[in-house]
């Protein structure tokens, strides 16, 4: 992986025969007591690394993966329909040097306000008007159509799989709990890109058991981000997150959440990834063995494209 640009919202990676930017859409605060321990029980400020305020920072961030076969938005940020701080994607994009017209198809992880309302502009329309596709994961499809505000964009729904490929490079991996079809999307067998498997990097990349307040089913988020992080750790893969900040560096501990920055005064990328390899993905006493969603170390057993050469007529 090569990193290609940096700005002050945005970061481009080559990986293999893609491009990966991750988008900022800003960053709000959350409610300490969102972080819940596996019975429920709420963590409070003191649970924090770096609380603001006593309240906790929560970055959105988006992704644009493009390649040969298009570009792929993975979620499109909160617009403005949710908290302060956020809405910034469009910003992003420029920064990026791109506009909202090259977009050819959306990958939702998930149907929650942060990472959706943005597919929608302020004038009640489609935000990215030649994405031909929005894929969402079967068991989202009914949250999706039930939401009026996402009605410009029912006619480009597809429904998603696990082992789907939205995009050539691009593999939709199963992550459920926070949603009942939360996704996680693998890029050239890489970097896993897992949506919101972690809301907080200091608090759950040490105690991965530690869940978010509005996870649908606790239990089976807790097993998919086990599962997910322990097969990350041993595949050397990169992970990036929908609320997960950069710069970071896996040395430090404290930012693995994130792909590595140039900014980042850790140690080579090469150590970076031996560093994640280390990280110590142990569950604690009490929480349910992670269950194995895939094979040990690769890629889900067929992968089923897409084409994606625009809007197709
Ligand atoms: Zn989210």
């Amino acid at each position: 992986m090569r990193i290609l640009r940096e700005t002050g919202l945005t970061l481009t990676v080559e990986l293999g025969a893609l491009t990966v930017t991750m988008l900022s859409d800003g960053e709000t605060r959350m409610p300490a007591d969102c972080l819940r321990a596996p019975d429920g029980a709420a963590l409070g400020p003191e649970a924090l690394a770096d609380p603001v305020a006593g309240e906790l920072r929560l970055p959105v961030r988006a992704f644009l993966v493009r390649g040969p076969g298009g570009a792929l938005l993975i979620d499109a940020g909160a617009a403005g329909a949710w908290r302060p701080g956020l809405g910034r994607l469009p910003e992003a994009l420029a920064e990026a040097g791109l506009g909202k017209g090259e977009v050819t198809a959306i990958a939702l992880t998930h149907p929650h306000v942060d990472h959706v309302a943005g597919l929608v502009d302020a004038d009640g329309g489609a935000a990215f008007p030649n994405a031909a596709r929005v894929f969402v994961a079967v068991e989202d499809l009914m949250a999706v159509r039930a939401d009026p505000l996402l009605l410009p964009i029912l006619s480009l729904l597809v429904p998603l799989e696990q082992g789907d490929g939205p995009l050539p490079g691009v593999t939709a991996i199963a992550a459920p709990g926070h949603t009942a079809g939360h996704m996680a999307y693998l890029v050239e067998g890489r970097l896993l890109i897992w949506g919101d498997l972690v809301h907080n990097v200091a608090v759950q990349f040490p105690r991965p058991e530690i869940g978010w307040c509005h996870d649908d089913d606790p239990a089976s988020a807790r097993a998919s981000r086990l599962a997910l992080m322990e097969q990350a750790a041993e595949a050397g893969w990169l992970v990036a997150g929908a609320h997960c900040r950069i710069p970071a560096s896996a040395g430090s501990g404290g930012g693995a959440g994130a792909m590595p920055s140039t900014r980042s005064p850790g140690p080579d990328r090469r150590d970076r990834n031996s560093a994640l390899r280390r990280m110590p993905f142990v569950p604690s006493p009490g929480s349910p063995p992670p269950r194995r969603r895939l094979r040990r170390g690769g890629l889900p057993r067929y992968e089923r494209h897409f084409p994606l050469s625009g809007r197709e007529t």
